[in-house]
């Protein structure tokens, strides 16, 4: 009998693959990029370590630009941040519908706990996930099933009820136990790595989505870039270090700007949209704010694929930009 889990890597995922394993069921690991996670390297986070060391197969499936739409309006609502927690959790759980019924799986299984996240993981969200999804009676919750409805698993026998766990609430402590228990050591993101529960982040993305119709995962990839500023509808990015400079060179489009401190060191400025002036303004000041010295001047180097100038520039005070920052009370 083969069973699919959801597997994000982090420590619960992990103890369910652990449970349902050893009843002798053959578990393919399922596991889903975003590109709103923050601990992904490479595409897979932990869950590539775990289903390695456990001898499992591991499905990779990455939410692409429908699930761009789903964090843009979802159903259910956002949680604190920009996180459509139940909305996200259907949208995984629909695609993984459809993959059991093509490996013909008899169920699924997930890591939750209820109780455990404020937002999808109480007795209601459970069970209008189940049942958006598509999945009434079908999910099988390893750690918290004897707070829960027998699934079909456990009333036709495939799996033992008595075995699976009573887990409850907001305490890590018996995961940890049941980690120490079976030798679990490393696990990722015991606190979830999801970009989109981060205020800051969430506040960038607000932004996003209220200037944009239509965003791509390049916008989101440079939401994870540098300070943001806003200037009408363009939208000014100034790196925080070598790295997010070297990023911005290499993401800059078509249409924009880059801006740089010409005779000092200085960041990676980026200007996306249309080049008024009061946002070119923004952008070399920028440039010029954190511009290394302390000169009063600074010559800021303007440039796109097509054309270079040189900008001088009044040296600001960083403050004088926090009106324009789109994302923190400090800029
Ligand atoms: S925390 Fe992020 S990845 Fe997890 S369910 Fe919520 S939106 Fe989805």
């Amino acid at each position: 009998m083969k069973a699919i889990g959801l597997l994000s890597g982090g420590l619960d995922s992990t103890l369910a693959v652990r449970l349902i394993s050893e009843m002798g069921i053959e578990v393919i690991a399922v596991k889903f990029t975003s590109p709103f996670c923050q601990c992904d390297s490479g595409g897979c986070c932990h869950a590539a370590e775990v289903a390695r060391q456990m001898g499992l197969a591991l499905t990779t499936f990455s939410k692409g630009d429908d699930y761009l739409d789903v964090v843009r309006h979802p159903r259910h609502g956002h949680g604190v941040g920009m996180n459509p927690c139940i909305d996200c959790r259907i949208f995984m759980l629909r695609k993984t519908k459809a993959y059991m019924e093509e490996i013909g799986a008899a169920f699924l299984f997930t890591g939750e706990v209820l109780g455990q996240r404020p937002m999808s993981q109480h007795r209601h969200a459970m069970e209008i996930i189940e049942r958006e999804s598509g999945l009434e009676g079908q999910i099988v919750r390893p750690l918290s099933a004897q707070h829960l409805a027998p699934t079909e698993a456990e009333v036709k026998g495939w799996i033992d009820r008595d075995k699976l766990l009573g887990m409850n609430g907001r305490s890590r402590k018996p995961q940890l136990a049941l980690a120490e228990e079976y030798g679990i050591k490393g696990f990722a993101c015991p606190a979830g790595g999801c970009l989109l529960t981060d205020p800051s982040f969430s506040a960038k993305l607000r932004d996003l989505f209220a200037h944009r119709e239509k965003t791509g995962m390049r916008d989101i990839a440079l939401l994870k870039i540098g300070r943001h500023f806003r200037s009408g509808e363009s939208k000014v990015i100034c790196a925080r270090n070598g790295a997010e400079s070297d990023a911005l060179r290499q993401r800059a489009g078509e249409g924009d700007l880059l801006f740089e401190a010409a005779e000092c060191m200085g960041p990676v400025v980026l200007l996306e949209g249309e080049a008024e002036e009061a946002a070119v303004r923004l952008a070399a000041e920028a440039a010029a704010a954190y511009a290394d010295g302390d000169a009063p001047e600074v010559s800021v180097k303007c440039w796109s694929r097509q054309s270079e100038r040189l900008l001088r520039v009044a040296r600001p005070d960083r403050s004088a930009l926090q009106p324009y920052c789109v994302h923190s009370a400090k800029a």
